[in-house]
């Protein structure tokens, strides 16, 4: 099913009435760029007492929109058996496991037994936590019972720091699955990556420049009025404008001749800075040796203070920003402390 190259999901976060779903199928299948329409039926939520989703009521609406649009197809979220069975019932045409699911072993075994035999098109979502095993250990679940038709959805990583998103995207794990399972197709999830209609395009945008296959967004009629998701729904004016603006990239794999030059240059630098970081790694170790001797402790926070100021001051006249440096020399620090740390508990 996900072969199109953008596949496109859209839809809204959850299926409120008739008339809403009337008028997004209305709107979604005359843009043809539209493949799949998305819709919550039963919505987790973080605490009780919210709306919790229409149920089984909005799969009869979809399977009554289905017969006044026989080539639109939908997907579902599915969190047990019991959604499972409802959704091949009603005629759904693809599932998808949320985030609150995904990274529960337990769940998903549950929902693959339920699965078994249908080889539905199934959507995964990356768990809540940055663990890309547990993003392949689930999508290993499901292909282990038969189902072949599998994309991975990327909707990011709830944080302490989310750096004004709302669920971190820290690309590096979604190219990491990426690197991992090659055949599986992977989609961007921009709404629940951003949390705010704001930010959706520029998110959008980057999934294609890093090779996406799709993308999934959520749009609703009147967004300003939305039962889940508010903030971050697109209406469909503005969800045709983010389609027309996608640029689409090659991925050529024959790349000019420039760009093999510069990716050389990239190379060099990149085994030069782990050469660096190696030695300075070595230094790191000695120091550790003079604090066992002299009874100092490990973190000296002046010292680490001091050392982060400087290098920020440095990198700052060097066109780095602040927050680069930071985080890249907190990476540093906690990978110096460990060692330091492991030759003092040898001792
Ligand atoms: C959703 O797609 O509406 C949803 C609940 O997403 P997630 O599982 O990514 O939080
Ligand atoms: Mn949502």
């Amino acid at each position: 099913m996900f072969d199109n190259k953008p596949f496109i999901i859209a839809g809204p976060c959850s299926a409120e009435s008739k008339e809403q779903m009337d008028s997004v199928a209305k709107h979604l299948c005359s843009n043809s760029k539209v493949n799949l329409i998305r819709c919550g039926v039963w919505k987790p939520r973080t605490r009780p007492g919210g709306f919790e989703g229409m149920g089984e009521e909005a799969l009869k609406w979809i399977a009554d929109i289905k017969l006044q649009y026989p080539n639109a197809a939908f997907a579902v979220e599915v969190a047990q058996p019991e959604h499972v069975e409802l959704c091949l019932k009603y005629g759904i045409d693809s599932l998808w496991i949320g985030a609150r699911t995904s990274g529960n072993p337990f769940s998903m075994e549950e929902l693959s037994s339920s699965l078994k035999g249908t080889n539905i098109p199934l959507m995964i979502k990356n768990p809540l936590t940055p663990d890309v095993k547990l993003w392949i250990g689930a999508i290993e679940r499901m292909a282990n019972i038969g189902i072949s038709d599998i994309a991975a959805v990327h909707r990011g990583f709830f944080l302490n720091n989310n750096y004004g998103y709302r669920n971190n995207p820290l690309w590096e794990i979604a190219i990491e699955l990426k690197r991992s399972m090659p055949h599986i197709p992977l989609i961007c999830d921009p709404s629940h990556i951003s949390g705010n209609r704001a930010m959706v395009q520029s998110i959008s945008q980057t999934a294609m420049d890093l090779n996406f296959n799709g993308l999934m967004i959520e749009v609703h009629p009147y967004p300003y009025n939305a039962l889940t998701d508010k903030e971050q729904q697109l209406n469909f004016e503005e969800f045709d404008r983010l389609i027309d603006s996608l640029v689409i990239r090659e991925n050529n794999t024959s790349s000019p001749y420039e760009l093999e030059i510069l990716r050389k240059k990239i190379d060099i630098l990149d085994s030069e800075l782990l050469s660096i970081l190696s030695q300075r790694l070595d230094i790191v170790k000695q120091i550790a040796e003079i604090k066992i001797n002299n009874n100092l402790t490990v973190l000296q926070l002046g010292r680490w203070q001091e050392v982060l100021n400087n290098r920020i001051d440095i990198a700052g006249n060097m066109g780095l920003s602040a927050e680069f440096t930071q985080k890249l020399l907190e990476h540093i620090h906690t990978e110096s402390v460990r060692i330091q740390d492991e030759i003092m508990n040898k001792k």
